[in-house]
């Protein structure tokens, strides 16, 4: 590993033109070098490189980036090799990460438990295929559940015998200290004696991986039929193993996941492994486990698209509803599908080849409203009190939704399910929606500066059309914060005594917290999630990032956007923007850029107010009474705003 001070150090030394240059001949052209495109045949030179900046980009086939992504794409090299390659040009040294005395020991300790658990799974399976024991009790229960011999090696199944301290004596003998057997969680201390024993004892045991294939761990399933026992009992929480943390079967799953951009979960170990054998290879399971975060978080690295596959009884439904509010919340999309009675994905892949199975899931996943308020609907019916609280409860998980055009959708299925009018439920969700948003406000300290333009409230609705407008004024904001976040701009603005004054303020500061006071949200996630980054930044008062931050970003989406907002063809025309849809600053002095940031605000809070004026618009003809009144009233109250901003921009609103 390389320490961070020595990547700084790497960083700084390195020219991206120097770097480039090793490879491409490039000639200077103004403060900018151009060449041949290595990664695209060409005649003409339209690959740029920019020294100032520390990028290149190329406008023929779009390839951009830093010098360290150049070597990645021209050399192939990974992240640590591109390092390696520019700390030997520069002549660097890199000091391979020194660990403290107290470090080492916790890396040797985490060696053995890695040891300990590796040497575990070894016998185990070496006991389940070569002893007497063994092969009787856990074997043949395993071939009653039809595994074949290839799936139980490739799992790495094993069984440890009921003798009690079978397992405990040979990892002794093979020089494994009490201490560190129980801390791996193989064994138990006897109390009365000091002596050891084995936890998994007449247990199947399913060795649980991390993603790189390693044991951590253990879920080992008890083959009594006495209710004394419980049915798995799992490793305990170790140097090594989290349970939170880690997916059973994601080792064997990632690559299929990928490829159908598509993760199914299920509760239980033996329902993957018999779902991988029978050719469904894009499933892991929580191990019984409630769903956790991080464990949503490594999903999402794969895919976006989970289908929860769970049994039908009670206790499989509740853990559906919270797995998929959980799951909501990250920006993910949920179908849930539940199992026939009395079977289980493990059951139900048995009996059923590939293809009846992946026809069976096709056919009924269901999006998870119609799901939630299909089952939720029959325990109310004809009790309008149930159906009010389970109108709310509905309503509570779809506003966990952060992609606005998503949530509206979820609204629009729900109003005809329920049979409840679109704008009751939509207002229901706006009030959710703004106590949420007026508690996250409130956690927050109110920045410094309070800007002083319009207020804009309320979560918009956006048509197709709309869209490609609105992610250009949304980029033109992103790409003021990417080219000029730590410039000064002098700016009108709100003082401690809520008086207009001139103030000098970081640009980021500026533009970030004049957009979070109006409680705008992107709708774009992409620009979202770089302008979370600054805000964050500016809020917990810490320095802005730098642009190198973001055109070095391990996101290449964020790597990518940074290095084509800042890096411009050597003449702009019209056209390049347009077929772009770029629009590029360039301000020659500070009042042009303090101008085009106020305007850039103004119009991007322009074009807001114009998508909630259309949106309550068309809501006011479907409303009735008091609700149309009240709607009267909004649509008032935003075309005075917008008069407001249209006048700040000297523009004329006609309609
Ligand atoms: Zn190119």
């Amino acid at each position: 590993m390389i320490k961070r001070e020595d990547i700084d150090k790497i960083l700084n030394a390195t020219r991206v033109e120097d770097v480039v240059g090793s490879f491409v001949e490039l000639r200077k052209r103004g403060v900018n070098y151009i060449g041949l495109c290595p990664f695209h045949n060409e005649k003409t030179p339209s690959f740029n490189v920019n020294p100032a900046k520390g990028i290149f980009k190329c406008f023929g086939c779009g390839e951009g980036g830093d010098a360290v992504s150049f070597l990645m794409k021209h050399e192939h090299y990974t992240y640590p090799e591109a390092l390696r390659w520019l700390a030997n040009k520069y002549g660097i040294e890199i000091e391979e990460q020194v660990l403290s005395a107290e470090e080492v020991a916790q890396q040797s300790e985490r060696d053995r438990v890695y040891q300990i658990n590796e040497f575990a799974q070894k016998y185990f399976q070496e006991v389940l295929f070569s002893d007497m024991e063994g092969k009787s009790i856990g074997l043949s229960y395993l071939r009653e559940r039809e595994l074949s011999e290839e799936t139980i090696k490739r799992w790495g199944i094993g069984y440890c015998k009921d003798t009690g301290d079978d397992f405990s004596r040979k990892a002794l003998a093979k020089g494994f200290t009490k201490e560190e057997l129980v801390s791996a969680g193989v064994s138990l201390i006897n109390a009365n004696d000091g002596s050891i024993y084995d936890r998994f004892r007449g247990r199947v045991c399913f060795p649980i991986y991390n993603i790189g294939g390693r044991t951590l761990g253990f879920s080992a399933r008890t083959l009594r039929t006495d209710k004394v026992k419980a049915k798995y009992v799992n490793s305990p929480e170790s140097l090594i193993y989290s349970k939170g943390k880690v997916l059973f079967g994601l080792h064997l799953a990632k690559n299929e996941i990928v490829k159908q951009d598509e993760c199914y979960l299920v509760e239980g170990n033996m329902d993957v492994v018999m779902m991988s054998q029978n050719g469904v290879t894009n499933v892991v399971a929580t191990s019984g486990t409630a769903l956790t975060e991080d464990q949503i978080r490594l999903i999402k690295r794969y895919t976006k698209n989970v289908t929860l596959l769970y049994d039908g009884d009670k206790a499989g439904i509740k853990a559906t509803f919270k797995a998929v509010n959980l799951l909501l919340e990250q920006g993910l999309h949920v179908k849930t599908l539940l199992f026939p009675d009395n079977e289980d994905p493990d059951s139900f892949a048995r009996n059923r080849t590939q293809d009846e199975f992946q026809d069976f899931i096709k056919n009924n996943a269901e999006n998870f409203i119609l799901y939630k308020t299909n089952l939720l609907l029959a325990d109310a019916q004809n009790d309008p009190i149930k159906k009010a609280d389970l109108t709310r409860d509905i309503i509570e998980t779809i506003s966990l939704i952060p992609d606005l055009l998503e949530r509206n959708a979820y609204l629009q299925q729900c109003s005809k399910l329920l049979d409840v009018k679109e704008e009751i439920l939509s207002a229901e969700l706006a009030k959710i929606i703004r106590g949420k948003a007026v508690k996250e406000t409130l956690k927050k300290e109110v920045a410094e500066a309070a800007p002083v333009n319009p207020v804009v409230n309320n979560a918009p609705q956006v048509n197709e059309v709309e869209k490609d407008i609105s992610s250009i004024k949304e980029q033109s904001i992103i790409s003021i914060l990417f080219n000029y976040a730590d410039r000064i701009t002098t700016q009108e603005v709100y003082n401690s005594e809520g008086k207009i004054e001139k103030k000098d303020l970081l640009v980021a500061n500026y533009v970030v917290c004049d957009i979070f006071n109006d409680n705008i949200a992107f709708n774009n996630e992409l620009f979202n999630s770089i302008f979370m980054i600054y805000k964050d930044c500016i809020y917990n008062n810490e320095s802005i990032p730098e642009l190198r931050y973001f055109t070095s970003h391990q996101n290449p989406e964020i790597s990518k956007l940074a290095t084509d907002l800042v890096m411009t063809p050597y003449v702009i025309s019209p056209n390049w923007e347009e077929k772009n849809e770029i629009k590029v600053p360039r301000p020659e002095n500070k009042d042009t850029m303090d101008k085009y940031i106020k305007d850039s605000l103004l119009d991007f809070k322009l074009h807001k107010i114009n998508e909630y004026i259309e949106d309550v618009k068309k809501r006011i003809p479907l409303a009735e009474g008091d609700y149309q009144l009240e709607l009267l009233n909004v649509l008032t109250s935003y075309l005075g705003i917008r008069n407001n901003i249209a006048k700040l921009l000297g523009r004329v609103m006609i309609k």
